[in-house]
């Protein structure tokens, strides 16, 4: 009796550790944790007050309190909406997890457009290997993802549009990076210097990289070094899809496990 009672102690203790826990990693990054910040110290401060017989000050403080109660979800509103959102998808379990369909989407969309408008790129998708020294060297942007953003980030007149765009974990990392080269020696014919930070990349690191062809329009995907061409978008995007979701399927079981609030 005893000992069943001290399990389901310990069970019930878990699941609201776990809970907080995802709590803590869903509000990590946002305003909310400020906020929270702010609350921890009217908290305290409403406590040594209270024991220190200061009437007038704790009386101010508890209804300041009250006044929070009712204003937050109404300041939250978003971010609250966003959370049982997650919940309703089933990501509140894995917060980390990537939307590879909308990802691969953005980038097949992209890369054809750009084709079409006869503007070169380059695009490379991290994968297990981090590629943070060649994001930090470039421009940092941190975007959500869209097709439009990428192919302006491309476009002759953007300063930015020179060097590659590194998307990681489905968000656009960084423009204008500048990728190590591939030896030419290695190679058949002449190749641009394009296609050899393409390769370069992926011989570097188990990345992705796209590259679309200024002079061609020719859009080729390259893995380990090796090149293919696609000629349409829906082959482009599931391949897409396909690749990222190995790499990353492995990724998340140890994600589940990486504390880091
Ligand atoms: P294209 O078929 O589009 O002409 P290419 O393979 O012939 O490509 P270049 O014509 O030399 O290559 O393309 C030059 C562009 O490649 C540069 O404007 C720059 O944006 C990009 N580039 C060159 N070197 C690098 C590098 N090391 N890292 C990233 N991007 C690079
Ligand atoms: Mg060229």
């Amino acid at each position: 009796m005893f000992w069943t009672a001290a399990i389901r102690d310990i069970i019930d203790i878990l699941i609201v550790a776990y809970v907080f826990y995802r709590l803590i990693l869903l509000i990590k990054g946002t305003r909310a944790v400020e906020l929270l910040k702010g609350l921890v110290v009217l908290f305290i401060t409403a406590l040594v007050s209270d024991w220190l017989g200061f009437t007038t000050i704790s009386w101010i403080l508890r209804n300041v309190m009250t006044f929070l109660v009712v204003a937050l979800p109404i300041v939250f509103q978003p971010e609250l909406r966003r959370a049982l959102e997650h919940l309703g998808r089933g990501r509140f379990f894995n917060p980390g997890a990537v939307d590879r369909e909308r990802t691969s989407r953005e980038i097949a969309s992209a890369s054809f457009t750009l084709s079409e408008k006869g503007w070169g790129g380059i695009i490379v998708i991290e994968r297990e290997t981090g590629l943070k020294d060649y994001i930090e060297e470039g421009t940092m942007l941190d975007s959500e993802i869209s097709a439009n953003l990428l192919v302006g980030l491309f476009s002759p007149q953007n300063p930015l549009h020179d060097g590659a765009v590194i998307i990681s974990n489905g968000r656009i990392k960084a423009a204008s990076c500048v990728l190590p080269l591939a030896e030419t020696s290695k190679m058949k014919g002449p190749v641009g210097t394009r296609h050899r930070a393409g390769i370069g990349i992926t011989e570097h690191s188990d990345a992705l990289a796209l590259v679309i062809s200024e002079e061609t329009g020719t859009v080729s995907l390259i893995d380990s070094g090796r090149m293919r061409r696609f000629f349409d978008q829906d082959s482009l995007k599931e391949k897409l899809e396909k690749e990222m979701k190995r790499v990353l399927d492995e990724k998340n079981i140890f994600r589940q496990w990486r504390v880091n609030v």
